[in-house]
């Protein structure tokens, strides 16, 4: 099977079992107890926050160690709401993570303004220079696309944000840029950042949250004040110890090259079929959109998966909902919307594979007209 919904998750490297297994059957002990073993498996969490930093580039601020992005969107955002009169600003191409927490807001009366995506599939800066104010509290939107790719300019948001909303805080979900495309919390100037471990091949259930600092926010779950009071909740040593297993073994540099290529290699076999058509959104190298003319999306997905590819529909939160809010939203048409599927690689895939997916989407999509004609 030639797995091509890396976007979706990622194989877990097998380094990151052997770690695990470690940290759960042998040095299994709780790091807030105090004996010295458990002094020990608390230095080790310690060394994976300083080896979160380092990758994220900060040279101030922590990370929070959670239960995946999903809450490290939740803390955030949640963790940043105030009672008084504030304004809340999220785009329109957030992950259900991030959009439905909008949405609640929303519904709980607050202030919230949603702003569109321009033809790139990126934030519209125009329109987000008119929302912001000396009210906005939050700005919150993705790095990269979970469903195109496309690469946010978080810089040039920030430089908004600092010229129009000095009060607003700065969260990025991250989750398909960390540990893909090279970038520095310090160069973005965000003030909070959302990640996700199975995204680079470590363990489902583990995740972080970057704050600059431990004041911006509020805790979201009362408890035993672990993990600076801000998630309570005996860590997931085992969890958190894998992932510094994949944080270390991955030359993200490197593998961007690599990807790059294969994505390259793909297109140029997939790019020879008339009615397959490629939606490059010129961001990350990891994710792209394949539209198939006259052929629904899902229709190839079942397909394919029995001729040996598997492939996505967009995030799985949203895979089994009908459309698409973030090609509706770029302007794309239902019919181009119901032909598509999200194309995802790892750096880890070699070229005979993406050769063979490539050849076995043709094959397919071809069997699929016929049978439809
Ligand atoms: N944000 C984005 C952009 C994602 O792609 C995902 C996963 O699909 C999430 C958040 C949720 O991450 P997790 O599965 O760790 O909760």
């Amino acid at each position: 099977m030639i797995f091509l919904d890396n976007a979706g998750t990622t194989k877990m490297f097998s380094e990151c079992v052997t770690t695990y297994s470690h940290f759960a059957c042998e040095e299994f002990y709780n790091p807030s107890a105090v004996s010295r073993k458990s002094a020990f498996v608390h230095a080790k969490l310690e060394e994976v926050r300083r080896d979160c930093l380092k990758k994220l580039g900060a040279l101030k601020g922590t990370v929070i160690f959670t239960g995946g992005a999903t809450e490290s969107n939740n803390l955030a955002i949640k963790g940043a709401v105030k009672n008084d009169d504030y304004e809340y600003v999220f785009s329109n191409g957030e992950h259900p993570s991030v959009f439905n927490i909008a949405r609640s807001l929303e519904n709980d009366g607050k202030v919230v303004r949603f702003v569109g995506l321009d033809k790139n599939g990126k934030v519209n800066l125009d329109e987000l220079e008119n929302m912001l104010n000396k009210r906005t509290k939050l700005i919150s939107c993705m790095l990269v696309s979970n469903e195109t790719g496309a690469i946010n300019d978080v810089k040039k948001i920030v430089a908004l944000r600092n010229e129009l909303a000095p009060n607003a805080l700065v969260h990025i979900d991250a989750v398909q840029g960390f540990m893909k495309i090279p970038f520095s919390v310090e160069d973005l100037g965000v003030d909070m950042l959302s990640f996700s471990a199975h995204k680079f091949h470590g363990p489902k259930g583990v995740g972080g949250l970057y704050v600059r600092s431990l004041q911006l926010i509020k805790n979201i779950i009362d408890g035993g004040g672990q993990e600076y009071g801000l998630r309570s909740g005996t860590e997931n040593v085992p969890g958190v110890m894998a992932m510094q297993t994949a944080l270390l073994k991955i030359d993200v540099k490197e593998n961007f090259k690599n990807v790059s290529r294969l994505k390259q290699i793909f297109n140029d076999i997939v790019a020879t079929e008339n009615g397959i058509k490629i939606l490059d959104f010129h961001g990350s190298p990891y994710i792209e959109v394949l539209l198939f003319s006259g052929v629904k999306g899902e229709t190839m997905l079942h397909a394919l998966e029995e001729n040996g590819v598997i492939v996505g529909l967009g995030s799985a939160c949203s895979a089994k909902k009908a459309g698409n809010r973030i090609l509706e939203n770029i302007g794309y048409s239902k019919e181009e919307i119901i032909s598509s599927c999200r194309i995802s690689f790892n750096a880890y895939m070699n070229e005979s594979e993406v050769k063979e997916a490539g050849k076995i989407i043709i094959e397919t999509y071809r069997e699929m007209l016929k049978r439809l004609n």
